[in-house]
């Protein structure tokens, strides 16, 4: 096997840093074999709540559903709760199933590049945040502030792990969403995702007599014109940039046999919404898209809800995904920037993504300031090839160690 040759060298993490870049190496490997598809993250939990109490971490765990449970590991108090921490990471330790990607939970190191499902999204983050609460605890100065690292379950899925973080009463002055950036931009804040169905009501009869039924795919076409038609509001958001709200009509069912007149139809879309638009204002415009389709069909049936093939979890549908934003003049990004500065990267890029995050949890219901900033090519999630830059986790350690240090120091 091909040994990983450090290129970073920082002062609290690398080659006789208070972690050491094999520490490093060898923690990432062991979280980044272990299985941990959503539904199957009970020993990875079991794992990472090791990993830290070797290190004399404190951690609790924060049950989510049965054999799913947040990890949350403090540094500085007794527990995650009842104090405001000076900085919360959040990283989720699920990851997407293995798809068509070879070798996934191989852990194999190969031009200072560590392979494997979820090494980018996000167990490198995950890593980097988890190696700077034990360099800050080995630095062995007393904090003012606490420490707090929430790991939780279900991101991608229904986001039961940042759900049930958001319904617990965890404070913090600032957090990091620990998710890919390449270490080069930092997310101010995500569209939201609001998944909608129309069901378009139509009459069985056999094709040969088609004028008997009504088909519903001819009722959907009155709706999926007006559909393509939409659109969307912009909000300027200064110097992150332009957030475009969008719809993309994404999957339609319909039918029951080549020689039926289909009595039903389903329209399913992914609507991307900005800051000031909620799930609620979304189904509304659709409900007007099919008030005016009424208008030229009067016996038009249809109905609009909240649905997604793989939710079935009520609270999340009944939630939502909402969009995020944190002030682009958060005193956080100048911490940061500090932080990154010191380890070779002057200027950061702020940016408003189109890709959604938990951070929608921290900031809309916990009222944390928050910001994404992590290790890793984004470009890489989900993919057959995801594999991290090893001296990019081990930047990022040992920025947010130096984040940490300000915060909470
Ligand atoms: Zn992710």
């Amino acid at each position: 096997m091909e040994q990983y040759n450090p290129k970073f060298n920082g002062e609290w993490i690398g080659k006789h840093a208070l972690v050491s870049s094999c520490e490093l190496l060898n923690i990432l490997k062991r979280v980044v074999a272990c299985d941990s598809v959503f539904k199957n993250e009970y020993t990875l939990g079991l794992l990472i709540a090791d990993i830290a109490r070797e290190h004399g971490l404190q951690v609790e765990r924060q049950k989510v559903a049965e054999g799913r449970d947040n990890i949350l590991v403090t540094l500085g108090a007794d527990s995650a709760y009842g104090t405001t921490h000076g900085l919360l990471f959040h990283g989720h330790y699920d990851t997407v199933p293995y798809l068509d990607m070879p070798d996934p939970l191989s852990a194999r190191v190969q031009n200072n590049r560590l392979w494997g499902r979820g090494s980018v999204d996000q167990k490198g983050g995950l890593v980097a945040s988890l190696c700077a609460l034990i360099a800050i605890k080995r630095k062995g100065i007393p904090l003012k502030r606490s420490l707090c690292l929430a790991a939780v379950v279900d991101e991608e899925s229904e986001h039961r792990g940042s759900f049930a973080l958001s319904e617990s009463d965890i404070r913090a002055d600032y957090a990091i969403v620990t998710e890919p950036t390449h270490l080069k931009t930092v997310e101010f804040g995500h569209l939201g995702s609001s998944p909608i169905v129309i069901r378009v009501e139509g009459k069985t009869a056999h094709a040969s007599v088609a004028s008997e039924g009504v088909n519903a795919i001819e009722k959907a076409m009155l709706i999926l014109e007006r559909l393509f038609k939409m659109e969307f509001p912009t909000v300027n958001l200064g110097e992150l940039g332009v957030a475009q709200g969008t719809l993309c009509v994404s999957m339609m069912e319909a039918g029951t046999a080549y020689n039926n007149v289909p009595h039903e139809a389903f329209i399913r879309m992914d609507r991307r919404t900005v800051p000031g638009e909620t799930s609620e204002s979304a189904v509304a415009e659709i409900e007007a898209v099919i008030a005016d389709a009424k208008r030229v069909d009067p016996s038009m049936v249809a109905t609009v809800r909240i649905e997604r093939p793989d939710w079935s979890w009520p609270p999340i549908i009944a939630r939502g995904l909402n969009p995020a934003l944190t002030p682009s003049d958060t005193p956080l990004f100048d911490y940061l920037q500090q932080a990154a500065s010191k380890s070779g990267l002057p200027s950061l890029e702020k940016r408003f993504s189109s890709c959604y995050y938990d951070m929608d949890f921290l900031v809309n219901d916990l009222k944390i300031p928050t910001l994404v900033y992590g290790p890793g090519d984004g470009r890489l999630n989900h993919s057959a090839a995801e594999e991290i830059d090893i001296d990019d986790v081990a930047r990022a350690a040992e920025i947010y160690s130096e984040l940490a240090k300000e915060l909470c120091l």
